[in-house]
């Protein structure tokens, strides 16, 4: 019914348009893209045909497609087209505002992403959507209701305790208003500092209430990804359970080494809960690092005590695979692992990240950091699992390469290179596996009717480039990117239109 009404209006709009401006309504009447292999974003093998677009829309899809007169055709042959990429963990809010052409984003084929990840989004959220609305960028926008930080609004500042059930009824009444004014699920970060507080039921009674939305699902990161992961994934699935929720689970990994090559055990977790009939999917993304702050890394909170910190450090694997990305009060750290900083101090480790804490706390800061803690047999069988999906966990201005190479990497590294997985394998981990955890009908596949989000990529370059070093390199091999039926990434630069749109659940 929506869909329909939608359509009509937009019928309408292109009807206007043609009758005030014939010149533009005739550069947009429709693209005609020939002879690329399309992978359609089901997991089907490729297919040779064109796609026609017109207006926001996929139009038509037959081999036999021939250009009308005038009519913008673009020559595809050697490349893949796909649906445009769904980022469902992405820390742009507010790039969002500084990069409109989210050049970083689209370069990498991303047309649609989902912010207000790991508990903490914008606040409250109808002012931000309309202010996204009237401030439009390249590509799609979503938003998840934080768990966090609704937790703030009824705690504030006393947020160092479980809630009492009085205001877990005050939590619950801010999801329906959340969901009310278009957020599109819950999220949580339960190994974040204000997340961290809440009894397990607090999470389930506030997923509870989301889930009566149509479409609402809990996206979180969970309580411990390290050697406590195991009790963690055991939460949230009975957070889904009790709930009568879908399950998102964040950046699944195996951080520590008390739980590396626990990969298979995990699965198999997952995958008798499936069976039990939890709507469970995880997203992953392609490095063995990941992005955080220092904190997280001692998991008991006792970030002074030296055993706590020497038992933290050596759980990742040493002081060597914590590298500071970014920290105010001394960004002479920058760039340094913390064994380096000890070195070039004449300290211990620990008293390093001791002295890394106080500085940071002093200045009322955190270090960021990254931890290379992950280990690739764990990273292969999780992203061979069909329930895993590709999500950056980065952004616009991320300090961490996926920010800028998540999904090229993917197609690049584990399709071409390595051979994990076949190339419309990978394109169903980017387009309709998110697609179906976000309850977007239209988007997320090649389909007449479908929105004409859309990828055209060299099979044989694409890749990323961005490195720890050199976190914003763009990527190679996205040679076009089309969100609503618009260019917005064309020979290696944005074209600076802004079609994207907010997607909430009422369209
Ligand atoms: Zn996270």
């Amino acid at each position: 019914m929506t869909r329909f009404n939608l359509r009509t209006i937009a019928l309408s709009l292109c009807v206007c348009a043609f009758l005030v401006s014939p010149t533009n309504a005739q550069e947009s009447t429709s693209i005609l893209i020939i002879h690329a292999q399309v992978a359609d974003g089901t997991g089907k093998p490729l297919r040779k045909t064109s796609v026609r677009i017109t207006n926001d829309r996929i139009t038509e899809i037959s081999p036999n497609l021939k250009p009308k007169p005038n009519e913008k055709t673009i020559e595809a042959k050697g490349l893949v087209l796909a649906p445009g990429f769904i980022d469902i963990h992405n820390h742009s809010t507010e790039g969002l505002d500084s990069d409109p052409l989210a050049e970083t984003q689209i370069s990498q084929g991303i047309t649609s992403l989902v912010v207000g990840a790991d508990g903490d989004s914008p606040w409250p959220i109808a002012p931000w959507i309309d202010i996204r609305r009237k401030n439009p960028v390249t590509l799609n926008v979503a938003v998840m209701a934080g768990h966090a930080t609704i937790r703030e609004q009824v705690l504030a500042k006393d947020f160092k305790r479980i809630s009492t059930p009085t205001e877990v009824e005050k939590m619950s009444q801010l999801v329906t208003q959340a969901m009310q004014e278009g957020a599109i699920g819950l999220s949580s970060g339960l190994e974040y500092e204000v997340g961290s507080y809440s009894a397990t039921d607090e999470v389930i009674a506030m997923s509870a209430t989301a889930a009566k939305f149509p479409g609402a699902f809990y996206m979180t990161h969970i309580r411990d990804e390290a050697d406590k992961a195991f009790e963690a994934l055991k939460e949230e699935i009975e957070i889904g359970e009790k709930a009568h929720i879908p399950i998102e689970h964040s950046h699944i990994k195996l951080g520590t080494v008390g739980v590396w090559h626990k990969a298979p055990e995990y699965i198999q977790i997952i995958e008798s809960a499936r069976k039990r009939g939890v709507d469970f999917l995880a997203d992953c993304y392609p490095y063995d690092a990941w992005h955080s702050n220092i904190k997280v890394l001692v998991p008991n909170k006792q970030y002074e005590d030296p055993k706590s910190v020497e038992r933290a450090l050596s759980d990742v694997g040493g002081a060597s695979h914590v590298t500071i990305t970014a920290f105010k009060p001394n960004p002479s750290y920058e760039g340094h692992t913390i064994e380096e900083l000890a070195k070039q101090n004449s300290v211990s480790a620990v008293d390093m990240y001791i002295r890394l804490i106080r500085e940071g706390d002093a200045a009322n800061t955190e270090a960021g950091v990254i931890g290379q803690t992950m280990i690739e047999p764990d990273i292969k069988a999780l992203y061979q699992r069909p329930w895993v999906m590709v999500a950056s966990d980065g952004g616009i201005g991320s300090h961490h390469p996926r920010g800028a190479g998540t999904f090229p990497r993917v197609l690049g590294l584990y399709v071409r290179e390595k051979h994990w997985l076949t190339l419309p394998e990978a394109i169903r981990k980017m387009t309709s596996l998110p697609a179906q955890r976000l309850s977007w009908k239209d988007r997320g596949v090649v389909r007449e009717g479908a929105y004409a989000d859309l990828v055209l990529f060299n099979p044989k370059t694409v890749i990323d480039r961005s490195t720890f070093k050199q976190p914003f390199e763009l990527a190679t091999g996205i040679e076009k990117v089309f969100v609503n039926g618009q260019l917005v990434w064309s020979d290696a630069k944005p074209t600076g239109t802004k079609p994207g749109r907010v997607l909430t659940p009422a369209n």
